[in-house]
C-alpha cells in the first residue's frame, strides 16, 4: 500500500490490478484508514487519469452485487443528481417516466450534507417502505412500471466505506473521486439509460460550470465504456429547486407538479430529464418525448402512478403532515433578489431538523423551508421571503441573511446550462 500511495503521490498511473489491490483489501479490512486517507488525498491533489478512474470505477461497481434485472421485462432507465437543495425531480420522474412504458427501479439514498434524500422524503409519507428486497422490487416493477427503494449493503460496499471516510477527511471534491462514486452505484443496478443530473452553483458540489463540465464530460465517458446510454445535464443550483426545502414540505410541492401544477422550474427540470430518459430509452426524438411526459402530467396518469407506487409501498397518501407552526420571513430591503445562498438555506433546514447532523439523528419530516422569492424577483419591504415550517424557535436573521437584495435589476440564470451526449 505504502508503494501505491507513493506512486500516486509522484503523479504516476496506477495500473488495474494496483487498484483492485486497494480497493479490495481496504472493503476486507486490510488496509487501515490511515493509509486509505493519505491514498484518497493524494488522488485529490494529483488526479487520476481517464483510464484510471473508468479502473477504479468497475472495480468499485464489483465490491459488492451487480444486479441482474433481466427479469424487469423492456428498458430500464435511472436518473442521478449530484446533490442539491430542494431537488425533489426523483419524486416526480419515478412515475412520470414509468407512464410512458419505460421501466424505472430505482434505488435512492438518505439525505448527505445539507442536501436531501429522496427516501427520507419518501418516508415522510405514513407507512411508506422503502426497505424492499430486490426480488419484490422486481415484481413491483413488472406490475406497475416503477419502484423506488433504499440502497442495500450489498451493492457497491466499497463506496459505503469511501463516502464515510472522504466525509472526514477532506477528500470529497475531487472530480474522480465523485465520477467513480456516482457511476460505480449506477452501474452496479444495471440499468439500460443513465442520465445524470450535474448540480452546478452555490448550493452543488461543483461551484462552477469548468468544474461541473469536467465531472460531467468523466462521467459520459464511464459510461460509454460500459455501454450504456447516457446523458449528463448540467442544471442551476444558485437557488433552491421549486420552492419547497424539507421532506412532507418537498412531497406535497412534487404532488403539485404530478397534478400538472406546481412551480415552473422543478417541472422544467422534470420534463428536460424525463424526455432524456424516454428519448433514449425508446429511441424517440427528444420533442416527442417531452410532448408525452408534458400530456402524462396534465391528464392524472403521472399522479396516478405515484399513487399506485405510494399503495404498493404501503404508503397512505393521506397521511403527509407539515408543521402548523410557521414563521414568515419579511424582506427588510426594497429591490431585486441578486442571489440566494442556497447551501446556507439547505444547512438551516437541517438544523431545525429537515436532515441529520450525526447520522443517528432522527428527522422530524413536518419541518421545512418554503422559498418565496428567487433569483431576479423583486421585493418590497415587509414582503415575505419565506415561510419556516418549524417545532421549535427560530432566529429570522440568519434566513433573512441567505438573500443578497440589490436596487437594480438582477438576471436570473438559466435552468439548464449544457447537456452532454
Ligand atoms: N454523490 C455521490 O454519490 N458520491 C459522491 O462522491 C458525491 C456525490
Amino acid at each position: 500500500m505504502l508503494e501505491i500511495i507513493e506512486k500516486k503521490k509522484k503523479k504516476e498511473e496506477l495500473s488495474l490490478s494496483e487498484i483492485e489491490y486497494v480497493i479490495d483489501n481496504y472493503v476486507n479490512g486490510n488496509i487501515p484508514d490511515y493509509q486509505m486517507s493519505a491514498f484518497l488525498m493524494a488522488i485529490l491533489l494529483n488526479g487520476m487519469t481517464d483510464e484510471e478512474t473508468i479502473n477504479l470505477t468497475n472495480v468499485m461497481k464489483n465490491s459488492g452485487i451487480v444486479l441482474d434485472l433481466s427479469d424487469i421485462d423492456g428498458i430500464r432507465a435511472d436518473k442521478h443528481s449530484t446533490g442539491g437543495v430542494g431537488d425533489k425531480t426523483t419524486l416526480i420522474l419515478a412515475p412520470l417516466v414509468a407512464t410512458t412504458g419505460v421501466k424505472v427501479a430505482k434505488m435512492s439514498g438518505r439525505g448527505l450534507g445539507h442536501t436531501g434524500g429522496t427516501i427520507d422524503k419518501l418516508e415522510s409519507i405514513g407507512g411508506f417502505n422503502t426497505s424492499i428486497s430486490i426480488k419484490q422490487m422486481v415484481k413491483q416493477v413488472n406490475e406497475i412500471g416503477v419502484a423506488i427503494i433504499s440502497q442495500t449493503d450489498n451493492i457497491d460496499p466499497a463506496d459505503k466505506l469511501l463516502y464515510q471516510l472522504r466525509d472526514v477527511t477532506g477528500t470529497v471534491d475531487s472530480i474522480p473521486l465523485i465520477a467513480s462514486s456516482i457511476m460505480s452505484k449506477k452501474l452496479a443496478l444495471g440499468d439500460d439509460v443513465i442520465v445524470v443530473d450535474v448540480k452546478v452553483g452555490n448550493g452543488a458540489l461543483m461551484k462552477n460550470i469548468h468544474d461541473a463540465r469536467k465531472l460531467a464530460n468523466l462521467m459520459y465517458k464511464i459510461g460509454k465504456a460500459n455501454n450504456k446510454k447516457m446523458a449528463c445535464i448540467l442544471t442551476n443550483m444558485n437557488e433552491p429547486l421549486g420552492n419547497m426545502i424539507g421532506n412532507a414540505t418537498e412531497v406535497l410541492e412534487s404532488i403539485d407538479v404530478l397534478k400538472g401544477e406546481g412551480p415552473s422550474d422543478l417541472r422544467n427540470l422534470v420534463l428536460t430529464l424525463g424526455s432524456y430518459m424516454v428519448s433514449l430509452g425508446k429511441n424517440i426524438d427528444l420533442d416527442e418525448a417531452r410532448s408525452i411526459l408534458k400530456d402524462n402530467l396534465n391528464n392524472g396518469l403521472a399522479y396516478n402512478k405515484f399513487r399506485d407506487m405510494v399503495k404498493y409501498q404501503k404508503g397512505n397518501i393521506d397521511d403527509i403532515k407539515i408543521s402548523d407552526n410557521v414563521i414568515s420571513v419579511k424582506s427588510k430591503k426594497r429591490g431585486y433578489i441578486k442571489n440566494i445562498d442556497t447551501l446556507s438555506l439547505g444547512e438551516i433546514a437541517r438544523s431545525f431538523g429537515a436532515g441529520r447532523l450525526t447520522k443517528d439523528d432522527k428527522i422530524d419530516y413536518s419541518v421545512g423551508i418554503y422559498v418565496n422569492k428567487k433569483v431576479g424577483d423583486h421585493v418590497e419591504v415587509g414582503e415575505e421571503l419565506a415561510k419556516l415550517y418549524v417545532n421549535s424557535e427560530y432566529d429570522v436573521n440568519e434566513v433573512i441573511k441567505c438573500f443578497e437584495i440589490r436596487k437594480i435589476r438582477c438576471k436570473k440564470n438559466p435552468l439548464i446550462y449544457e447537456i452532454i451526449m
